[in-house]
C-alpha cells in the first residue's frame, strides 16, 4: 500500500519525457541499513516537504534510493566533458540517479537527485558509491553558498548507507539528496555535438529555453538569446565566487550548470590567505583551476557550449562562429564590470568613481605579498571608520595586523579614506552595507576537516554546529567567533581530495 505521505512530492518530470537517448531509466541501488545523518528542515519546508515525514523510516528509505517515491520516474542522465581540457565522449551520471522535478507550492521546479546511490550505465569503473567525507563536504559547503546568496545546488539530506565504501581504505558510506534547478550541464550538449545528433540539440535548447530562460522564446534567434543568457548567468557566477574567495577546483565542462549554479562540489575550497594562484585540489597538479584562473576557464567552457549549438544559431557556419565569438568575445569585459560591481561594494564604494578598480586591486596585491587572510581582510575593513581618529586606533590596527608588512596597507588606507570622502555617504550606512556583503564565516578547509574526521568517529555534532554557523556567515555571531579564525600552521589544508 502506498502511504498517503508519499504522494507529498510533487513531481512533474519533463526531463525523462525527452527522448530515450537522454539518459537511462533505472532505480538507486538500495543500501543495507540506511540512517540519517541530516534533514535540511528549511529546504524541505521551502519545497513544500514534510520533514518529520523525511526523518521516518520511509522518508528515510526514499532518501536513500531504497524507495522509489511515487511519482518519481528515476535516470541516470547522459553527458559528456572536457576534463582537464581532455574530451571524454561519455560520462553521465555513473553515482547518481534524478529522482525526478518537483514542484514547490510557490511553483518553483527542483531536480531531487540522489548522489552516490549506485552504479549506472554510465559508471564506467566506479562503484557508484559516495563516502561520508565528500557528502558531508558538498553538504557544508553548498549550504554555505546558498547563505552566501551564491547560486548553488542544495543540500537536502544526507544519510549514512550503513555499507562501507573503498577508497585508500574503508569508508562509511552515505548519499547526498541535492536538489538543482536543474542538472543540465555544458557537457550534456557537448554529448549530442559530438554524436551530431542535431535533432537532440535542438530539443535539449528548447527544453531548457522553457524551463530557464523561457524570454528567449520571443527572441528572433532563441539560441542567441540562449548563449547569451548562459554566458550572462555564468560571468555573474564567476564574479561572486571571487568575491568570496571560492575556488571550484574541478571546472569540467561536465560540471557547468546550464542553469548557472554552482554545481559538483569535489575537491573545492575558500581560500585562508589571499594568493591568486591558489589551488587546492590534488588532482591539479598544473593549477588549471586555480583561484585566479577561473574567469578565463568559464570562458573557455562557454566556448564548448556555444560550438556546440552552433547548427542550431546558423545554418551557414561561418555566419554560427562569427556570431558565437562576437557573444563569448564580450565575456572578459562582461565578467570585469561584475567583478568591479562586486568589490566596489566589497571596499564600500557607493558611487561608481575611475581608478575604484584600480584601489581594489591594490588591496588585493597587497594581500597575496603579504600573505592577508581574505575574509577576515573584508570584514575589518569594513568596521573601519572614514575618518582616522583615536577611537579608530584599536580597530585599524586589528585591520592592518592582518598583513605582514603593515606600512604598505597602512598606505593603502590612506587611499582608500581619500577615496571614502568622495561618497557622500555616512560611516554607519557604510558599514552596514559592508558588513552585508562581506562574511564573517566561510566553511575554512580546517573545519570541514575536523567535521569529517568527527563524522568517521560518529559524531555528526561539530557538521551540525559548523553548518548552523554557516547559514548566518554575515552575523557576527560572538558565541563562535574561533570560527572565524584562519587555521593554525599545523592546521591548514594544503590539498583537497575528489568526491569520489
Ligand atoms: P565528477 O568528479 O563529479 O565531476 O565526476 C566525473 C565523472 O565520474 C561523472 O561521470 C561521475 O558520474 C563519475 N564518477 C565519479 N565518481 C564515481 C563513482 N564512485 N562511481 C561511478 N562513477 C563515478
Ligand atoms: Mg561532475
Amino acid at each position: 500500500m502506498v502511504s498517503s505521505h508519499q504522494n507529498q512530492f510533487q513531481f512533474d518530470n519533463t526531463y525523462s519525457t525527452l527522448p530515450e537517448r537522454f539518459y537511462a531509466r533505472l532505480n538507486p541501488t538500495p543500501v543495507q541499513k540506511p540512517s540519517l545523518i541530516k534533514i535540511n528542515r528549511l529546504l524541505a519546508n521551502h519545497m513544500g516537504l514534510d520533514s518529520n515525514f523525511l526523518e521516518t523510516s520511509t522518508g528515510i528509505n526514499i532518501l536513500a534510493g531504497n524507495q522509489v517515491p511515487v511519482g518519481a520516474k528515476p535516470i541516470a542522465m547522459a553527458y559528456a566533458g572536457h576534463q582537464f581540457g581532455g574530451w571524454v565522449p561519455q560520462l553521465g551520471d555513473g553515482r547518481a540517479i534524478l529522482l525526478g522535478e518537483v514542484i514547490t507550492p510557490d511553483g518553483c521546479r527542483y531536480d531531487l537527485h540522489l548522489k552516490g546511490s549506485g552504479q549506472t550505465p554510465f559508471s564506467r569503473n566506479g562503484d557508484g558509491r559516495a563516502w561520508v567525507g565528500p557528502v558531508l563536504r558538498e553538504y557544508i559547503v553548498s549550504e554555505a553558498m546558498a547563505a552566501l546568496g551564491i547560486p548553488t545546488t542544495r543540500a537536502l539530506a544526507a544519510i549514512n548507507t550503513g555499507e562501507t565504501v573503498m577508497r585508500e581504505s574503508q569508508f562509511p558510506g552515505a548519499v547526498l539528496a541535492r536538489v538543482a534547478s536543474s542538472h543540465i550541464r555544458v557537457g550534456t550538449f557537448q554529448y549530442f555535438s559530438a554524436r551530431k545528433d542535431l535533432d537532440a540539440l535542438r530539443i535539449l535548447s528548447n527544453h531548457i529555453i522553457k524551463r530557464h530562460y523561457p524570454e528567449a522564446e520571443k527572441s528572433s534567434n532563441p539560441y542567441i538569446t540562449l548563449l547569451e543568457s548562459v554566458i550572462e548567468k555564468q560571468y555573474k557566477l564567476i564574479a561572486k565566487w571571487m568575491s568570496v574567495g571560492f575556488i571550484h577546483g574541478v571546472m569540467n565542462t561536465d560540471n557547468m550548470s546550464i542553469a548557472g549554479d554552482t554545481i559538483d562540489y569535489g575537491p573545492c575550497a575558500f581560500m585562508d590567505n589571499y594568493h591568486p594562484g591558489k589551488v587546492f585540489s590534488s588532482i591539479d597538479q598544473m593549477g588549471r583551476y586555480a583561484y585566479g584562473n577561473q574567469p578565463l576557464i568559464a570562458q573557455w567552457n562557454l566556448s564548448c557550449f556555444a560550438s556546440a549549438i552552433l547548427p542550431l544559431i546558423d545554418k551557414n557556419e561561418d555566419a554560427a562562429i562569427e556570431t558565437a565569438t562576437d557573444r563569448l568575445n564580450c565575456f572578459p569585459e562582461q565578467y570585469e564590470s561584475a567583478w568591479n560591481s562586486n568589490f566596489r561594494a566589497k571596499i564600500g564604494l557607493l558611487e561608481k568613481k575611475e581608478g575604484d578598480s584600480n584601489l581594489a586591486k591594490d588591496l588585493l596585491s597587497c594581500m597575496s605579498e603579504n600573505n592577508a587572510d581574505f575574509t577576515l581582510t573584508f570584514r575589518q575593513l569594513s568596521k573601519l571608520s572614514k575618518d582616522k581618529d583615536q577611537s579608530s586606533e584599536i580597530l585599524d590596527k586589528k585591520f592592518t595586523s592582518l598583513f605582514e608588512n603593515q606600512s604598505a596597507v597602512e598606505a593603502w588606507l590612506l587611499k582608500w579614506r581619500e577615496r571614502l570622502n568622495l561618497d557622500n555617504c555616512s560611516d554607519t550606512e557604510r558599514q552596514k552595507a559592508m558588513l552585508s556583503v562581506n562574511p564573517a564565516y566561510i566553511p575554512r578547509n580546517h573545519r570541514i576537516e575536523e567535521i569529517i574526521l568527527a563524522a568517521l568517529e560518529g559524531n555528526f555534532s561539530p557538521f551540525e554546529k559548523l553548518n548552523d554557523i554557516l547559514s548566518r556567515p554575515f552575523e557576527e555571531q560572538v558565541e563562535n567567533i574561533k570560527f572565524q579564525k584562519p587555521p593554525l600552521p599545523e592546521e591548514i589544508v594544503r590539498e583537497t581530495f575528489c568526491g569520489t
